[in-house]
């Protein structure tokens, strides 16, 4: 028999339930599968330095595989519905048997999956679907009457319980096949997609690139987490974001190894704490099955529909390059615009401020994010972006509007990360780092930094009246 594994977002061999499930029979041939859809990439706005990730990755995990006797196949359409197509071909040439995938939990990509089923059924390949990329399956943790949970408290409290009652459990790579290891080696091209360098020192590519920093932080940096994940200067977070997004890792190995090195991180020990930001993962994955509107640009608060939101392009470019005159959302900006990676307490920071103080729709950040973020995913963009707008489910409220100068001075007080990305901004003193404007006017020093493009007590107000006007409207 011949059995084929669908990789997706799912490029490893350790811990794969789909490719696990595949190579259970020891007889069969395993045949695994990579198809690139540049068309259906753009449209999704795939970041190109993500691009550039998954294409390192998938080299590296071709060779893992073919050490353990699987062949990698490479294809490449340009849509989801041309995928359904190729696929089927693949299959009917390869005399496939079965067909193993891991679900993906997007509109589009659950339309492709299941179309693909059908296809696949009609020719009497047998398929079988995983829930892979998350530790409990969506619409596993509800509340007793009222489905999925809104809150995202409650929701982690009940998600806990259900660890407490059973482990998801990681399952190994598959063993060597017969005929292993294969010596040559299909090609991965044309991977027609645009492609940027990243920092392979940051991000190391593949799984054991993952593997390797998961250990790392769970022996120690996880216990300082508490203390340290705010403040972006520090090396404080785990940075597997883009292990996750793509799946060279899986959420069931962060936890074996945390739990490995804490045992109490279930019970409120101080690693919990990074636990619950897995949690979050889930909560917008389940929340994005549960509503599929999300998935097509709509809010989860309806009346927040009627807010009018302001076009303009200069605001909205010099947000992009960190051109603001808000020293912390500047940083931040460049931050991402080079690395493909923001800290969290950052992301939270810029978005309010396109949407508080520039009044910009807040789908036009979702989008400018993902094009550059090497760990974009929908769902947790889509829930972080309508958290800090005000429009999600259990987000900040509409009048809480951060100030981007105070926030600044909370969570980078000596100005250390703004000077990293601000160099323009070496010689202010700490004291004026956030407000470096009113320090050059008062020294008579010119900087080559602009004004601040808007009064934040103004814009205040402003988004206010607005997100107000759209309530009454409602
Ligand atoms: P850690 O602090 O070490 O957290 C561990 C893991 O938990 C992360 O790798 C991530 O998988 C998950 N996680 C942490 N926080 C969140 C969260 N708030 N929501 C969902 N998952 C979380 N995360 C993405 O993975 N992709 C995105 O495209 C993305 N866009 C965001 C946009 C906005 C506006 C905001 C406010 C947050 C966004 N996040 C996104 C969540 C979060 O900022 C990143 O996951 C985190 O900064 C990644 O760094 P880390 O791996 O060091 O995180």
């Amino acid at each position: 028999a011949t059995h084929l594994v669908w990789l997706r977002n799912d490029l490893r061999i350790n811990d794969n339930y789909a490719l696990h499930a595949a190579c259970r029979d020891n007889k069969a041939t395993v045949i695994a599968l990579y198809v690139a859809t540049p068309g259906q990439w753009q449209d999704h706005d795939m970041a190109p330095k993500q691009a550039a990730f998954i294409a390192k990755s998938l080299h590296l995990l071709q060779q893992s595989l073919a050490e353990r006797g699987i062949a990698l196949h490479y294809q490449q359409c340009d849509r989801y519905d041309d995928a359904v197509e190729t696929v089927k071909t693949f299959c009917q040439q390869q005399k496939v048997d079965a067909f193993f995938y891991n679900y993906q939990y997007a509109i589009n990509e659950r339309e492709r999956d299941a179309a693909v089923e059908r296809a696949l059924n009609a020719l009497n390949i047998t398929c079988q679907g995983f829930d892979d990329g998350l530790l409990l399956p969506p619409g596993s943790v509800q509340s007793g009457s009222n489905g999925m949970y809104k809150v995202f408290t409650p929701f982690s409290k009940a998600f806990v319980r259900r660890l407490h009652q059973e482990l998801p459990e990681c399952v190994p790579a598959p063993a060597a096949r017969d005929g292993a290891p294969l010596t040559t080696l299909h090609r991965l091209t044309p991977f027609d997609y645009p492609q940027e360098a990243f920092d392979e020192t940051l991000f190391p590519p593949g799984e054991q690139g993952g593997l390797a920093r998961l250990r790392e932080f769970c022996q120690q940096p996880v216990v300082q987490y508490q203390d340290r994940r705010n403040f972006p200067v520090l090396d404080g977070t785990s940075r597997l974001s883009v292990h996750l997004a793509t799946g060279t890792l899986s959420p069931r190995q962060c936890l074996h190894r945390l739990l490995k090195h804490h045992p109490d991180a279930l019970d409120d020990g101080k690693s919990f704490i990074w636990l619950n930001e897995l949690i979050w993962r889930e909560f917008y994955t389940h929340l994005m099955v549960a509503w599929p509107m999300l998935c097509k640009h709509q809010p989860f608060i309806g009346w927040t529909r009627k807010v009018q939101w302001q076009e303009n392009n200069a605001l909205l470019t010099a947000w992009q390059q960190g051109q603001t005159g808000y020293p912390i959302v500047d940083a931040a900006m460049r931050q991402m615009n080079a690395l493909g990676w923001m800290h969290n307490r950052l992301r939270m920071i810029t978005a309010s401020f396109l949407v508080k103080d520039l009044l910009i729709d807040w789908r036009t950040g979702e989008r400018y994010f993902m094009r550059q973020l090497i760990d974009g995913d929908y769902a947790a963009n889509n829930g972080g972006w309508q958290w800090a707008a005000s429009t999600g489910t259990d987000s900040a409220p509409y009048f809480r509007i951060f100030n981007p100068t105070t926030q600044g001075e909370r969570f980078d007080k000596d100005g250390e990360f703004i000077r990293r990305w601000l160099p323009e901004l070496k010689d202010v003193p700490d004291s004026d780092i956030h407000s470096p404007q009113q320090w050059a006017e008062k020294n008579h020093k010119k900087l080559d930094y602009p004004q601040p493009i808007v009064e934040h007590k103004d814009a205040r107000k402003k988004t206010l009246d607005a997100f107000e006007a759209a309530r009454n409207a409602s």
